[in-house]
């Protein structure tokens, strides 16, 4: 078992991530980052649109965007540890234990750990994942090529992955679980005069089923507790997302949705932990200001060192 001391514990390797270990490069801070995927990139890794508005860089997807950033750290020194989900950390004694591989130790911690898509929690949900169930619109389009579609969410994500489906489905059919959506005008008009799409508001769904792959769904009408069955072969659920920050709740301020509170120095309540990026819940949740925040927060410690 490895034991180490680091002068800063990065946990996350989106954006956010990615910036404050260059950043500790930067400034001579000796750096640990720690990554549960298989690869660096984040959110970055499930993008599928162009990326035309971080400044510096456009990229034709996430994942193009991501190597310019693993070009750009190519040489920088940190030490970084893949396929390794913080699952316990003891934030006052500053120590992170990941099994069968070792116990860290930071005189600082950075929490860049974003955000997560929110799932529907329903039957059928993990089994049919990949087997009807699609990651994204663009990707995935080919999957639903003259089948029926149908998408659960009532904002932008919802309504452009509608758009996207109908060039190749028969139909479309969005499910929203109130009357009223939050997507832009724009695209709920276009929705609506798209003869391919059918909209279904105060409707949730109940349950995914299918031999192999998707086959069927049951829909609650939430007004009248009617249930309907319906045929679909593909499902794309876009209802949001919610910050990883389980493992932190018990130690670090949040806000009522769970976002960890900092302020202007990406510090949390507790010394010396820091956080950044979506988790932190910045007012525009982008590429440019993870970047900003990780840059933020490896600054700050730098000069807290130096001033101790
Ligand atoms: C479809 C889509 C399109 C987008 N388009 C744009 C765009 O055009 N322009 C733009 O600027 N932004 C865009 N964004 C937003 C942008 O991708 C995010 O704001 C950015 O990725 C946030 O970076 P982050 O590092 O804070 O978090 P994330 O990218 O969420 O990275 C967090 C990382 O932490 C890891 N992690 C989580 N928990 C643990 C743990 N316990 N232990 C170890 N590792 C952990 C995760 O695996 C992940 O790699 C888009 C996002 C999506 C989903």
């Amino acid at each position: 078992m490895n034991e180490k001391k680091f002068d800063v514990i990065i946990i996350g390797g989106g954006p956010a991530g990615i910036s404050a270990a260059l950043w500790c490069d930067e400034l001579g801070l000796d750096a640990l980052l720690l990554e549960s995927q298989g690869e660096l990139g984040g959110q970055l890794l499930w993008t599928f649109n162009e990326i035309q508005n971080h400044l510096g860089a456009e990229a034709k997807d996430g994942r193009q965007m991501r190597d310019h950033f693993l070009n750009q750290i190519e040489k920088r020194r940190f030490t970084k540890i893949l396929n390794s989900e913080v699952t316990g950390i003891d934030l006052a004694a500053k120590t992170v234990t990941l099994a069968g591989v070792g116990r860290f130790e930071g005189e600082s911690i950075v929490i860049a750990t974003g955000v997560g898509r929110r799932r529907l929690n329903i039957e059928g949900e993990n089994k049919f994942q990949g087997k009807g169930i699609l990651r994204s619109g663009k990707p995935d389009k080919d999957q639903v090529k003259d089948k029926v579609a149908l998408i659960v969410g009532g904002g932008d994500a919802a309504f452009e992955n509608t758009q996207i489906l109908s060039e190749t489905a028969s139909k479309v059919i969005l499910v929203h679980r109130r009357k009223e959506f939050s997507a832009r005008e724009e695209f709920i008009a276009s929705a609506k005069n798209n003869p391919k799409v059918e909209i279904l508001t105060d409707s949730v769904l109940n349950r995914i089923s299918g031999r192999k792959r998707v086959e069927e769904v049951e829909i609650k009408d939430i007004k009248t507790n009617a249930v309907n069955s319906l045929a679909v072969q593909g499902i794309l659920v876009r209802i949001g997302v919610k910050p990883n920050s389980e493992l932190f709740r018990n130690d670090l301020e949040t806000d009522a949705r769970g976002y960890l509170k900092v302020d202007q120095n990406c510090a949390t309540n507790v010394t010396n932990i820091f956080a950044v990026g979506d988790v932190a819940n910045p007012a525009s949740p982008t590429v440019s200001s993870a970047v900003g925040m990780g840059a933020t927060a490896i600054k700050s410690i730098r000069l807290r060192l130096k001033s101790s």
